[in-house]
């Protein structure tokens, strides 16, 4: 058994809810993953390492931080657990697992699993827009033209090879313009091109750009072909898309909770429309730029969510720059309810989605993409800190010690936005307020103040007290 240390922020007199207890035991967990989230759990008081069959973690070692915080690649731990095992009560899987398992398993009241069985839905790029092209057209028609305007906030997409015909009509209306072509389901990037003449796309039609492990494929793979945005916002000339994140615990009822910080990823080259074919001007994926000849890896290519807000807002006006967040909290909403339906919900998933928004010109935020896993692998010391408050403050949310009242608005950095309908803010908290606010503010504070160890203190005090009395 581990030793008991004290969870940060939190400390009971019992000392059983101290060790992070389900009933009269610990709490064991499996972690498919080798970075942050390992370290995480392994930081985490009474969390004890499930040693599976492959497991790297000897027994002796279990429930210690490991002195090597700074962790690198999105390896994993060949922990792998199997479809009977009741031996862990968290489980950190990765999708490919969930995939070949789920439909086999049982899953016990206590057990708490990341990924939804069909999270592609929204985390493939050609399904997410389908099912957002659905959710609009329903909107459009129980609720009129205005309403679903609201959904303006993905690029024209079509699915390639299925909507090759309709893509090419489009294509003959709006002449001159740039087209992304992306692959449907790969990331970092991988086999993205930009294109302005339909005849580098036939190319492709040809088979030129499939990867050579596809050719024995008999039917080519599947692409989403988007307009590009052209006139993205730059700072110091650069392109840069913005990574959010959102934690889904339920999708019937929906429940949803943002994360206060985040980052920005800037190319490292100037932006320019006379270069397409270059993608360290236009692929902002951090996998891309650390490939680019003058890149520096001090210096690296993130702003934090608060320093971007912060810059955004001297720059451009606290109304401006608060309309244009509210506008976020729309694309998570709206993209999660695309998908409510569909999703197949259990009570034991949860979901951390990375959403990747780049803004235009006019500060108009576009959903590009969202990632089911995002990386938790640091690029630095700031970033480490960063992704080790939000794990934690994942795991404070689940609350699998169950410490909190589960009435609660905010968890550290997280913030409860949508429970079954919108959620409004107790207080209008000084973030950058736009001039006489709302009456009511949503419960959202993306890239604002996070003084998440002092705010865990407070709720876990309160909710001691509440659970007293
Ligand atoms: P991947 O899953 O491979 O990362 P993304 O869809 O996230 O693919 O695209 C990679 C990068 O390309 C984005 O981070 C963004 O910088 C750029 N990008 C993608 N789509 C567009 C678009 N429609 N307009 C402008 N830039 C885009």
């Amino acid at each position: 058994m581990s030793k008991v240390a004290r969870i940060p922020g939190y400390q009971s007199k019992n000392p059983k809810q101290n060790r992070g207890i389900i009933g009269d035991r610990e709490i064991r967990y499996k972690c498919s993953l080798q970075n942050v989230i390992l370290d995480v759990l392994r930081g985490r008081p009474g969390w004890t390492e499930v040693p599976g069959q492959n497991s790297q973690v000897p027994a002796a070692q279990q429930g210690t931080r490991p002195s090597n915080q700074q962790t690198s690649g999105q390896t994993q731990t060949g922990n792998q657990s199997r479809p009977s095992d009741g031996d862990w009560d968290f489980y950190w899987c990765d999708r490919e697992w969930l995939h070949q398992n789920y439909d086999t398993m049982f899953l016990h009241e206590h057990q708490k699993i990341l990924h939804f069985r069909n999270h592609y839905e929204l985390t493939r790029k050609n399904l997410m827009v389908k099912n957002l092209k659905r959710l609009r057209k329903q909107t459009e028609r129980e609720q009129g033209k205005t309403e679903a305007q609201s959904f303006d906030f993905y690029p024209t997409t079509y699915e390639l090879p299925s909507e090759y015909h309709i893509f090419v009509e489009e294509f003959k209306k709006n002449l001159g313009i740039i087209w992304i072509m992306k692959p449907a389901a790969k990331s970092q990037g991988k086999g993205i091109f930009l294109f302005r003449r339909l005849k580098d796309i036939t190319d492709w039609k040809k088979g030129e750009y499939q990867p050579l492990s596809d050719q024995t494929r008999d039917v080519p793979e599947t692409y989403v072909v988007q307009r590009y945005i052209e006139n993205p916002l730059l700072i110091g000339g650069r392109k840069f898309d913005v990574r959010v994140y959102v934690l889904v615990c339920s999708y019937n009822p929906l429940k949803v909770w943002l994360y206060r910080g985040g980052f920005a990823r800037f190319s490292n080259t100037r932006f320019s429309l006379d270069s397409i074919e270059d993608t360290y001007v236009h692929l902002t994926n951090v996998a891309v730029q650390k490939n680019a000849p003058d890149y520096d890896p001090e210096k690296g290519c993130k702003w934090s969510t608060q320093q971007l807000r912060k810059y955004l807002a001297a720059k451009h006006g606290v109304d401006k720059v608060q309309k244009m967040f509210k506008s976020i909290d729309n694309i998570i909403i709206k993209s999660l309810q695309s998908v409510q339906k569909i999703i197949i919900n259990d009570k034991h998933c949860f979901e951390m989605y990375g959403y990747d928004v780049l803004l235009d010109s006019d500060l108009k935020p576009w959903l590009i993409e969202i990632n089911a896993s995002p990386s938790l692998t640091a690029s630095g010391k700031e970033d480490y800190d960063l992704k080790f408050g939000l794990l934690s403050d994942l795991l404070n949310v689940l609350d699998l010690e169950n410490r909190l009242t589960g009435k609660e608005k905010r968890i550290g950095g997280w913030d409860l936005l949508w429970d079954d309908g919108p959620i409004v803010a107790d207080d209008n908290m000084d973030c950058t307020p736009a001039n006489g606010s709302a009456v009511s503010t949503p419960n959202s504070y993306l890239g604002c103040f996070n003084d998440r160890k002092k705010q865990l203190r407070e709720i876990y005090l309160t909710a001691q007290s509440v659970k007293k009395s």
